[in-house]
């Protein structure tokens, strides 16, 4: 019998594996086992399926180890898994390594040792081989496979590892290879049992001579509810009992050593388990939103996928709460999927008050064993809980899902960019609820083009939500024309008189201020006087940005930094200048001109850590802090009660990007950071500072008139055949040196324009042509709606084949991002 693993390789294809006679009877599809790739290489893989086709023409290795005794992928993953590989254009091993968590992927240290405990029955002959191997392990507490290799001089020494591990004479050693780690503590335990009173009278006069044993023991009495008769008694952790009693470890020993006490090393689940009849408490849905909810259930009838289309503050997320509590009322699961990872923060204490324990938040700023956790939870049972997460949370193991909400479904963040696999989670999430049969609720202010594209065309249900909760109004806009301020000298450095005297009024007033600039850092432009010198990052293709905190100049897209000069490197003159406003000098700016009042920064910066968006989060909702400066991360979805005041520094930025969603994007971020204000009782100011004030994207965000917008932006997209009128892959193809590159480009483009026509545009250089140290080429095919998608990517892979045989692409490295935001 033979097995198809998928390996975490970007390879297009599964590798086969001879399955050894012992494993037979547990291994099945979805299985974790571990195998040899290569000469020294050792992977985790996932059984894709079983056959008893022996391949032809080389030697099948043996699967080395089964690491679990069930399966830990399931079914509809798998199949995620395919499709996600088909429709982006790239390998099942690739979305095998972003779909499973470190802990559960184990490479390489696979670590061979002598069985300690095993005798060799009579009569057994080893080999050569195998005495070898037994010998290099004599002396060894263990030994890598690569080890073994080296020491003995076998070649391939996985099957002679394999039969001494069938006979019982070596183990491989799994606990070195799992970084997994559960949860473990240690328990106090009383050595008599519950009612046994004589035994305790014993205790007592065992203990009478120290009063801090004595004292202990009555603690332990308490905290395990020892006397009260009817319950049963409770752990006790050794923590809690020495917090309690104030006991040393010393007087624990000792009262083990007298045989009272007995310690428990158990594993401990790192959640609360769900409560079995938990009854949700749902706030009382307005007028407005009832109907909505209504509208939902029945759009949910006759459409796989629905839009919510509520206005910023309409209380989107309290009717997601209501659908919520009916899938799980039915016994089903809900995946909650957010852009961001901060929104999941203020998300988190909103749902947990609604649904307790049933909620588990699945993201990286997680540790890998936490993520494990939910995993296994996952796969362990079909309770009906809430998964809240960020993109990869479609990887999960789910066993009935009933319903999936994307919250601010337009965001880009959905589409993971660099490593492959380049998926919109989005997207994913609605092929994984069609493989369960449930439905998805999009949800948005700002629906994305093609969405609301496919809502009014009939594709997706369509609900909509256009007042504000409670009646409370949409803020405010105000287009602030900056060559004005600057000529009429209004403005104080960044800020314009407008936003400076809101920002003033309004803290004045015990409101809150939000100030938005889509770039961190401190200064994005530095420059010598004298020379004209300007810093570039050594592996891309861009300037370094000034962070003034560190001093240093860092790269925004390989993370590459190096201190800043003190003079200049090209002419020695002591005349470096930065010029621009990230974050940080916001902030900084900020503190001079609101210096009695509290300022907090939220960028990528100021997040590294775990606990970090909750802090800065926590803070400003409860008011310690006075103005949030922040990136795109401060403009989505959060919701505080008392921001008066919102401030775009330079929208000009997002105004002038050139490409096709340019306009949606400026439109979609200015409409929802302008959304942060104003959502209780008082109207909310927004100031959008910017040298374009006639910009049509601007007249619509001070309208809030998305429809204006869109229907404007679809006759854009539709002029120059853009999505919805026409699908995108992007073909790009990157190489270390910058010839080979721009060959590989002309010959790919050709290639391709023989089979495509004038549906491929470039090649051409992208905005940045060149990140970590690779040269970039980019190739854009434009696809009719309507046509095939399925057939496209088959010749397109087809292509791929023949190319890669090509002596000036060989060197390349060809890949595709489907879809593009
Ligand atoms: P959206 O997600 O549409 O931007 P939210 O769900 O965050 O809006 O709602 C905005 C604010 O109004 C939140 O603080 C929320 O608690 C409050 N709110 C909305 N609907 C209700 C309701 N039915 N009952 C109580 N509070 C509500
Ligand atoms: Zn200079
Ligand atoms: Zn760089």
């Amino acid at each position: 019998m033979y097995a198809e693993i998928i390996l975490p390789l970007p390879l297009y294809s599964t590798f086969t594996y001879e399955i050894p006679e012992e494993m037979r009877h547990d291994l099945c599809k979805g299985s974790r086992v571990l195998v040899q790739f290569g000469k020294k290489k050792y992977y985790t893989g996932i059984v894709e399926h079983i056959h008893s086709q022996a391949p032809a023409g080389y030697d099948v290795k043996q699967i080395m180890a089964l690491l679990d005794p069930t399966p830990v992928v399931r079914y509809p993953q798998l199949k995620l898994w395919h499709w996600i590989a088909e429709y982006y254009l790239c390998s099942p091993g690739e979305v095998f390594k972003a779909a499973v968590p470190t802990g559960l992927k184990p490479e390489s240290e696979t670590f061979v040792s002598l069985n300690n405990d095993f005798e060799m029955p009579e009569g057994i002959r080893l080999n050569e081989s195998q005495a070898m191997v037994i010998q290099s392990l004599q002396n060894k507490k263990r030994l890598k496979i690569s080890e073994i290799e080296s020491t003995t001089g076998i070649k391939n020494a996985t099957r002679t590892i394999n039969s001494l591990m069938e006979t019982g004479i070596v183990e491989i050693d799994e606990k070195v290879v799992e970084r997994y780690r559960p949860r473990k503590m240690t328990f106090v335990e009383l050595t008599a049992d519950k009612n046994d009173n004589e035994k305790l009278h014993e205790f007592f006069d065992m203990t009478s001579r120290s009063r801090q044993q004595e004292k202990t023991l009555i603690a332990f009495l308490e905290l395990s509810g020892w006397m009260r008769h009817q319950e049963k008694a409770e752990d006790v952790t050794r923590e809690r009992l020495i917090e309690v009693s104030g006991a040393s470890q010393s007087v624990i020993r000792a009262l083990v050593d007298k045989g009272i006490f007995r310690m428990v090393k158990k594993t401990l689940s790192r959640f609360n388990p769900a409560p079995a009849n938990h009854s949700p408490r749902l706030s009382p849905l307005s007028d407005a939103q009832s109907k909505a909810l209504v509208s939902l259930k029945e759009s949910f009838r006759n459409h796989q996928v629905s839009l919510l289309h509520g206005v910023t503050g309409s209380g989107k997320t309290e009717i997601y709460t209501h659908l919520i509590a009916s899938a799980l009322a039915s016994g089903n699961q809900v995946l909650y999927l957010v852009p961001e990872i901060s929104l999941t923060t203020q998300l988190t204490d909103r749902l947990r008050k609604v649904f307790g324990d049933t909620l588990l938040i699945y993201h990286s700023k997680f540790s890998d064993n936490e993520r494990v956790d939910v995993w296994k939870r996952l796969l362990s049972s079909n309770e009906p809980l809430i998964i809240l997460g960020v993109r990869s949370s479609v990887f999960l193991p789910f066993a009935r899902l009933g319903l999936v909400i994307v919250d601010e479904e337009h965001e880009s963040s959905f589409k993971q960019y660099d490593p492959a696999p380049r998926y919109n989670a989005r997207d994913a999430a609605i092929m994984l609820a069609s493989m369960h049969g449930a439905s998805t609720l999009l949800g948005s202010a700002t629906p994305s083009v093609e969405t609301y594209f496919k809502a009014c065309s009939g594709k997706y249900g369509l609900v909509s939500l256009e007042e504000r909760f409670e009646g409370s109004c949409l803020p405010d806009v105000e287009i602030v024309d900056m060559r004005l301020q600057r000529k009429k000298k209004l403005n104080k450095g960044i800020l314009s008189q407008p936003l400076r005297l809101a920002t003033k009024d309004a803290l004045a007033e015990e409101k809150q201020a939000i100030m938005f600039q889509n770039r961190r850092g401190f200064a994005p432009v530095v420059v010598c006087q004298q020379c004209g010198w300007t810093p570039k990052c050594h592996n891309c293709d861009v300037s370094l940005v000034y962070h003034k905190n560190s001093g240093l100049l860092k790269c925004h897209y390989c993370g590459y930094c190096q201190p800043i000069p003190k003079l200049c490197p090209a002419c020695g003159q002591n005349s470096i200048e930065v010029y621009g406003y990230g974050t940080e000098r916001i902030a900084e700016e900020l503190h001079q001109e609101f210096s009695e009042h509290r300022i907090a920064r939220m960028d990528l910066d100021t997040t590294r850590n775990k606990d970090a968006y909750q802090e800065i989060i926590e803070e400003f909702a409860s008011h310690q802090t006075d103005i949030l400066v922040g990136t795109q991360m401060v403009s989505k979805g959060l919701d505080f009660e008392k921001v008066k005041v919102v401030g775009v520094i330079n929208a000009d930025t997002l105004l002038n990007f050139p490409d096709f969603r340019s306009s949606e994007r400026a439109f979609n971020m200015l409409e929802q950071v302008a959304g942060r204000a104003g959502r209780r009782q008082d109207t909310g100011k927004v100031f959008i500072q910017t040298t374009k004030p006639d910009d049509n994207i601007l007249r619509h965000v001070r309208a809030h008139d998305y429809k204006a917008y869109y229907n404007e932006e679809l006759e854009e997209r539709k002029r120059y055949s853009y999505p919805p009128f026409t699908r995108i892959i992007n073909i790009y193809l990157k190489n270390k040196d910058a010839a080979a590159a721009d060959m590989g480009a002309v010959i790919l483009a050709k290639a391709l324009r023989d089979i495509f026509g004038d549906r491929v545009l470039g090649p051409e250089k992208p905005f940045v042509s060149r990140v970590a140290l690779w040269y970039i080429q980019s190739v854009m095919l434009k696809i009719e709606a309507g046509a095939s998608m399925k057939k496209v990517k088959d010749i397109l892979r087809a292509a791929h084949a023949r190319l890669a045989e090509i002596p000036q692409i060989k060197t390349s490295v060809i890949y595709y991002d489907v879809d593009p935001v």
